[in-house]
């Protein structure tokens, strides 16, 4: 072992584009954030799309666009986006997909064009992953890295960590080393969209704090040795560790094909997003939308991680938090030496 773990501190100087270009999917993911009633239904037009991409472009020398979904691969004009992104000089382009590769969109574009296809599964056996994302879908997810690999695309995956699967973790390694993935991202259950309608489940599906740290860092360190760049949310500081509220210091931003731009992921099911996309331009929204939230401090740390997801915060018998939690965004990462 030749690399250590660290914290990778927000960027100041790049643009992150989240940009949900639809929210259908053929999936029905059991812990899928995604909201249409809160995020809207339609697949944005092309046209569109290059508006939305130019008004995020402008805002600074590095920008860089994730597109997902719903399943971005369902839109018949993901190719079309992704080489307007290229022209629009984004400085990498990534699509997050659930590895069912519509539209024959591995020969729609090249390595060149998207710098990284990620795959989406959630363990590392069909019995672990298809109750969670249905039947067949780590058939496909397998299938369809093992293709973009063969056409010389880099790949990455991302495995969402709850209670029904942190145990079947730390068999991801050699799976991971045989697909031949770059980087792997470990992600942790949120309680939104379909995991908060899971009113009776949320505390069960959000993994502890003992459970997660005995869980990630050995996972990490094993995926690491195979030369894969390893990331994963932090999620618990120390009560002396630094609180950093992303949407305050970083530039990240959320679309969803009904024009609302969030700050914060845990916002997403709320209408609480600090801009929206009317007329083609960026405008703020009125109070109170999440910028009012991030400027509050509390003993937890994220405000919105103690509004919507609390159970993962641990009290002395005074009521004073254990820890903090860290902003969802603050990432730790092992990159191979
Ligand atoms: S693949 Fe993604 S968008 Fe589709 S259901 Fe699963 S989590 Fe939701
Ligand atoms: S997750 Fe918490 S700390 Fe991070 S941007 Fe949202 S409110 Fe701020």
């Amino acid at each position: 072992m030749n690399s250590t773990a660290r914290t990778v501190e927000f960027s100041r100087d790049a643009t992150n584009v989240f940009f949900h270009i639809l929210t259908r999917c053929n999936l029905r993911c059991r812990h899928c954030y995604i909201n249409p009633a809160q995020h809207g239904a339609a697949d944005l037009p092309l046209a569109t799309i290059e508006t939305w991409l130019g008004i995020f472009a402008g805002r600074g020398p590095q920008a860089n666009v994730i597109f997902l979904g719903g399943e971005p691969t369902l839109h018949p004009d993901l190719a079309g986006a992704i080489r307007a992104a290229r022209r629009l000089g984004y400085a990498s382009v990534t699509v997050d997909t659930n590895g069912y590769l519509f539209h024959d969109i591995l020969n729609q574009v090249t390595p060149q064009d998207v710098d990284f296809f990620s795959f989406s599964l959630d363990g590392p056996a069909p019995a672990v992953n298809d109750p969670i994302r249905g039947k067949g879908s780590f058939a496909h997810c397998t299938a369809g890295l093992r293709a973009a690999r063969r056409r010389g695309f880099r790949t990455s995956l991302i495995y969402t960590v709850s209670s029904d699967n942190i145990e079947a973790l730390k068999d991801m390694p050699p799976l991971l080393a045989e697909l031949g993935v770059e980087r792997f991202f470990i992600q942790v259950i949120g309680i939104r969209g379909k995991s908060a309608q899971r009113a009776d489940h949320q505390e069960q599906l959000q993994v502890s704090r003992v459970d997660w740290l005995a869980a990630v860092a050995p996972v990490a360190q094993a995926v690491a040795d195979l030369g894969i760049t390893v990331t994963w949310p932090k999620v618990y500081l120390d009560l002396a560790e630094p609180f950093e509220c992303a949407g305050r210091v970083a530039e990240n931003f959320f679309i969803f094909p009904n024009g609302r731009v969030y700050r914060c992921p845990l916002c997403e099911d709320f209408p609480l997003h600090a801009f929206a996309i009317e007329d083609q331009r960026l405008v703020a929204t009125g109070k109170i939308n999440e910028a009012d939230l991030f400027n509050l401090e509390i003993p937890e740390g994220c405000v919105m991680n103690r509004l919507i997801q609390p159970a993962n915060i641990e009290y002395d018998a005074d009521g004073k938090p254990l820890h903090r939690i860290a902003c969802c965004l603050l990432k730790e990462e092992i990159a191979p030496g």
